[in-house]
C-alpha cells in the first residue's frame, strides 16, 4: 500500500517525466524486440485511460466517495447515506425539489456554472431549502478532459464564482464531468484546493428508462455509507425518486448532506 502511495504521488508529481520513460523504453526495445515496445505502449495507455474513466483508482487525485456509515445509533440507527444530483439546476429542478420537500429529504446538488447564469433562481431555491451545493464544472464540455490544466483551473473557479454571485455560498466540494479525471483535471483539481467527490452508487438514471429497473438497481445496491448519483433532469428520475426516499426510511437510513466533513474514501 505504501508502495503504491510513493508511486502514485511520484507519478502525480512528475507525469510527464513517466510519459517520456514509456516512450524512451519503447524506443530502446524496438530495435531488439518490436511486438514488447508495441506492448509496454498499448499496456501504458490502457491503464491510463481505466484510471481516468476510474476515479476509485486515484491515479491522478484523491476521491471521496462516501459518507461516514455509522452516524450514531440516536441520529441515525440503520446508518448514513447520501443523494446526490449532478448537472443542476435544470428544467427538472423544480419537480426534484418539491418530492425532497414533501419526504423532508434534503441532498446535494452539483452545480454546472452555465446552468445556474440561466436558471439562478432555481440555484437560490435549492440553497435556500437547506440542500448543500458542490462545484461540478462551469462548460461541462465534453472537451474539457483534454484541455490544460490552466484552463480546467480557470473553468472550476468560473464555476465558484457564478456560485457565489448568485448565492452569497462558495462551493467546499468539486465533482469532475462525467467522473472522468486524467493527469490534467487532477492537476487542476489538486491546485484548486476542492476535495474531489465522487459516488459509490451510479443511478445510470441517464441511460435506464424503466422507473422499475432503476429504482431496483439503486435498492439493491444500497448500503449505509452510498453516495448516490442522480440527476434531476431525466424524465425517470422524478418517477422512482417517491419511492426510493420510501424505502430509505423504511430501512431507517438517514439522508447527511455531502461535505468535505462528511466524506470519506
Ligand atoms: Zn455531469
Amino acid at each position: 500500500m505504501q508502495i503504491n502511495i510513493t508511486v502514485i504521488s511520484w507519478f502525480r508529481r512528475h507525469t510527464l517525466a513517466a510519459h517520456l520513460l514509456v516512450i524512451a523504453l519503447a524506443v530502446l526495445l524496438y530495435s531488439l524486440w518490436p511486438v514488447a515496445a508495441f506492448l509496454v505502449v498499448s499496456l501504458y495507455v490502457v491503464v491510463l485511460g481505466v484510471a481516468s474513466m476510474n476515479m476509485a483508482t486515484n491515479l491522478f487525485v484523491d476521491t471521496l466517495r462516501h459518507v461516514h456509515p455509522d452516524g450514531g445509533a440516536s441520529s441515525a440507527p440503520g446508518g448514513q447515506i447520501a443523494i446526490s444530483f449532478d448537472d443542476s439546476p435544470t428544467a427538472g429542478t423544480a419537480q426534484v425539489l418539491a418530492i425532497l420537500k414533501a419526504h423532508d429529504v434534503k441532498a446535494t446538488f452539483f452545480i454546472v456554472g452555465a446552468h445556474a447564469a440561466a436558471r439562478p433562481d432555481l440555484l437560490r431555491q435549492i440553497v435556500q431549502e437547506g440542500h448543500a451545493i458542490g462545484n461540478h464544472s462551469y462548460s461541462h464540455a465534453h472537451t474539457l478532459p483534454f484541455r490544460r490544466p490552466a484552463t480546467i483551473l480557470a473553468d472550476i473557479q468560473r464555476c465558484s464564482e457564478t456560485i457565489t454571485d448568485i448565492t452569497g455560498v462558495t462551493p467546499r466540494m468539486y465533482r469532475p464531468p462525467f467522473g472522468v479525471v486524467n493527469p490534467g483535471i487532477g492537476q487542476a483539481v489538486r491546485t484548486s484546493g476542492l476535495p474531489c467527490v465522487g459516488w459509490s452508487l451510479r443511478s445510470f438514471d441517464t441511460a435506464i428508462a424503466s422507473p422499475t429497473r432503476l429504482l431496483s438497481r439503486i435498492t439493491s445496491r444500497l448500503e449505509p455509507g452510498a453516495v448516490v448519483l442522480l440527476h434531476d433532469y431525466p424524465a425517470v428520475t422524478p418517477q422512482v425518486l417517491p419511492d426510493l426516499l420510501q424505502e430509505i426510511k423504511r430501512r431507517n437510513l438517514t439522508c447527511v448532506l455531502l461535505s468535505p466533513e462528511a466524506l470519506q474514501p
